[in-house]
C-alpha cells in the first residue's frame, strides 16, 4: 500500500496531487486524521476523461475474452490480499473486521460475474428475410462515471467497475470523500493485474466533483449509490445532460413479524439486520411491524440486542454528525412516547473515547407518522409499529416513500406469498432479514431508493453499461428477392 497517507488522484496510470483544496479523512474507530484528500473539480475531471478517451481507444477493440483476464488476475489479488484490504476497510469506515473480509468477498464474487461475462454476453443473429441476416452486437458506451457512498467502501466500487470495464467501457470512479482509502487499492491492484493506464482513473473530492461529473459534455452515463438526496440531484442533472443515469438511493427497510415466525430465527435475523454494519447498510433494517402477538419474539430481540458491544462485535458510525443525527432520532421519539427497549445513546468505548459508537438500539411503540418511522436513520436502530393484521401491517411498508428491502418472518407459506406480492420495494426477503440477491441475480430497489431504468448489478448491468448496434447483412445477389430484400 503506497498512498495512504496522501490521498492522490489516479489519472493515465499515475497517481497525482492535484486537487484545488484538502480536506482530513479521519477513522471513526477512534476519531484520529488518517489522510488527506484532494478537493478536485472540473479541471482534474478533464485530465481524467481525455486519460480515458485515449484508453478507450484500444481497450474497447480488445475481445471481452481479453478484457476478463485482467480480471481474474485482479480477483486473486483480492484473495492474496484479503488481510490488508479488510483493515483498510475496518480503518477508514469503522466496520467490525468480520463485517469487512465479508465485503472484499463480495468485491471478489462481483469480479466470478464479470468474468463469467463472455458466457452471458452472446450477441444475436438471425435469417430475418431470404439470404439476409440481422445481428445485434452489445457494445461499449465510452467513458463512463461511477459515484460511491461511504458505506461499502471496497464493495460498491465493484458494484459497477468491474462490469463496465469488462464490457469496453472506460471509467471515472469518484469514491466517497469519507473512505478514499480502499479505491486506491483498487487502482493499486488493477495495475498489477495488468490493467492499462487510463482505463480506470479516480477523482476525489465531494459536491463540486459530481456536479462536475454530471455536466462533463464527453462522460455517456453515470452510475451514482448514495443517499435520496443526493440521489436525485444526480440522476436529474446527469439525465438532463443527456448521460445515461441509474442513481441508487436510500432506504427505510421493514421487516414484516408474525406470530407464527420462528421465534429464535426471527430475533437473531430481525436485529443481525439492524445492528450489522452498525445499522449502515442500505438493506439494513429499520421497521420492524409486529403482526398480533409477538411480544415473545420482541423479547428475544431484546436479548440478542443486550449481547452486542459496540467496539467489539459492533462498528462504529462513520462520523461525529452521523452519531449525533442517530442520538436525536432516539431522543425525539422518547419525548414524543415511544418506549427504548434498549438504548444505544451516549455510548463510550474504553480505549477509543473519540469513537464514534452507537449501541444497538431497539424503539417500541413507533407510530407510523414519527420521523423514526419514516425517515433514514442510518444507524443499529429499529422502531417497532404493532399492526393488528397482515393488512395494516402491509399498509404501513407501502406508504413508505422508500422501496430497497422488505421481509416477512412467518411459517405459512400462504401469508409470505402475500407479502411478496404486495409489499412495494425492488428486494423482497422471506424469513431472510438482509435479502441480497446473489449474482447473476440483480440489485436495485423501487420509489425513492432508485431513479432510472433496470439494476446497478447482475444481468441487468449489461445493459446500462452497453448499447446495441444492429447490423443487416446481404452477400448473395442470387438469392431470391422479397419485400426486405
Ligand atoms: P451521500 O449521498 O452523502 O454521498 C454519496 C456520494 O455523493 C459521495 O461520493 C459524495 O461525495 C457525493 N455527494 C454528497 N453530497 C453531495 C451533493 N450535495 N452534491 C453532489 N454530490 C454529493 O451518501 P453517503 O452518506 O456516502 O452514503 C449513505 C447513503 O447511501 C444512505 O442513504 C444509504 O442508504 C445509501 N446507499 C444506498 C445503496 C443502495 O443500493 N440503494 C447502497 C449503499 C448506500
Amino acid at each position: 500500500m503506497t498512498h495512504t497517507k496522501e490521498v492522490k488522484n489516479f489519472i493515465a496510470g499515475k497517481f497525482v496531487r492535484n486537487g484545488q483544496a484538502s480536506m482530513d479523512v479521519l477513522s471513526p474507530l477512534d476519531g484520529t486524521i488518517i489522510s488527506t484528500l484532494p478537493l478536485s473539480g472540473a479541471k482534474e475531471l478533464e485530465e481524467a476523461v481525455l486519460a480515458a478517451e485515449e484508453a478507450y481507444i484500444s481497450w474497447s477493440q480488445l475481445t471481452l475474452k481479453d478484457r476478463v483476464q485482467i480480471f481474474f488476475k485482479y480477483r486473486q489479488l483480492l484473495e492474496a490480499n484479503m488481510d490488508e484490504l479488510s483493515k483498510l476497510v475496518q480503518l477508514e469506515n469503522g466496520k467490525t473486521y468480520s463485517e469487512a473480509k465479508a465485503e472484499v468477498m463480495k468485491s471478489m464474487e462481483l469480479c466470478e460475474f464479470a468474468v463469467s461475462m463472455p458466457q452471458i454476453v452472446t450477441n444475436e443473429i438471425q435469417e430475418v428475410s431470404r439470404g439476409v441476416e440481422c445481428r445485434i452486437e452489445r457494445k461499449p458506451l465510452g467513458v463512463v462515471a461511477c459515484i460511491t457512498p461511504f458505506n461499502f467502501p471496497n464493495m460498491v466500487p465493484h458494484w459497477t467497475v468491474p462490469n463496465a470495464l469488462v464490457l469496453g467501457n472506460t471509467v471515472i470512479l469518484k469514491p466517497s470523500e469519507l473512505v478514499p482509502l480502499s479505491a486506491i487499492r483498487m487502482a493499486e491492484l488493477l495495475q498489477e493485474a495488468g490493467l492499462p493506464d487510463g482505463v480506470l482513473n479516480i477523482v476525489n473530492g465531494g459536491k463540486e466533483i459530481v456536479e462536475a461529473i454530471c455536466d462533463h459534455p464527453r462522460i455517456k452515463a453515470t452510475s451514482f449509490v448514495g443517499s435520496t438526496h443526493v440521489a436525485k440531484i444526480v440522476y436529474k442533472r446527469a439525465s438532463s445532460n443527456l448521460q445515461r443515469c441509474v442513481a441508487l438511493g436510500g432506504a427505510k427497510n421493514h421487516l414484516l413479524v408474525l406470530p407464527d415466525a420462528n421465534p429464535e430465527m426471527t430475533a437473531n435475523n430481525v436485529v443481525a439486520s439492524m445492528a450489522g454494519c452498525a445499522g449502515q447498510r442500505c438493506m439494513a433494517a429499520s421497521v420492524m411491524v409486529g403482526v398480533d402477538k409477538v411480544q415473545h419474539i420482541i423479547d428475544k430481540m431484546v436479548d440478542e440486542a443486550n449481547a452486542i458491544v459496540p467496539g467489539d462485535n459492533l462498528g462504529s458510525v462513520i462520523s461525529k454528525e452521523a452519531k449525533e443525527r442517530i442520538e436525536r432520532y432516539i431522543s425525539e421519539a422518547e419525548a414524543q412516547g415511544a418506549k427504548i427497549l434498549v438504548d444505544g445513546r451516549n455510548h463510550i468505548v474504553e480505549g477509543k473515547e473519540n469513537g464514534f459508537y452507537v449501541g444497538p438500539t431497539i424503539i417500541d411503540h413507533v407510530k407510523p407518522d414519527m420521523a423514526v418511522a419514516k425517515e433514514e436513520i442510518f444507524g443499529p436502530v429499529i422502531s417497532i409499529i404493532r399492526a393488528k393484521d397482515l393488512d395494516e401491517a402491509i399498509k404501513i411498508e407501502n406508504s413508505s416513500n422508500y422501496g430497497n428491502a422488505a421481509a416477512v418472518f412467518t411459517q405459512s407459506g400462504s401469508l409470505a406469498k402475500r407479502v411478496m406480492e404486495k409489499a412495494s420495494a425492488g428486494m423482497i426477503g422471506v424469513n431472510i432479514g438482509v435479502p441480497v440477491p446473489r449474482e447473476p441475480f440483480s440489485f436495485g430497489g423501487w420509489n425513492e431508493s432508485k431513479f432510472g431504468v433496470g439494476d446497478i448489478t447482475g444481468k441487468s448491468s449489461i445493459e446500462f453499461w452497453t448499447q446495441n448496434k444492429k447490423t443487416t447483412t446481404k452477400w448473395n445477389a442470387e438469392d431470391k428477392r422479397d419485400w426486405m430484400s
